[in-house]
């Protein structure tokens, strides 16, 4: 199955919403393998999840 990268995209963005289907993780992982350029969107919605599982922890403490 190939994915194009506005696919791979779409994918990187709604994995942070639900669990992507068992096809779509295969799609998506096969086409993050061949390009750079979603690695790197991959990293920075990584980076975002990270940092607003950060900002809501620190809202449950105060
Ligand atoms: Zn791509």
């Amino acid at each position: 199955m190939n994915v194009s990268c506005r696919r791979a995209t779409e994918l990187l963005s709604q994995q942070l919403d639900r669990e992507l289907a068992l096809d779509e993780k295969a799609a998506l992982r096969a086409h993050l393998l061949i390009c750079r350029g979603c690695r790197a969107v991959d990293h920075q919605f990584r980076f975002l999840r990270e940092a607003v599982r950060t900002l809501v922890a620190r809202d449950d403490r105060d």
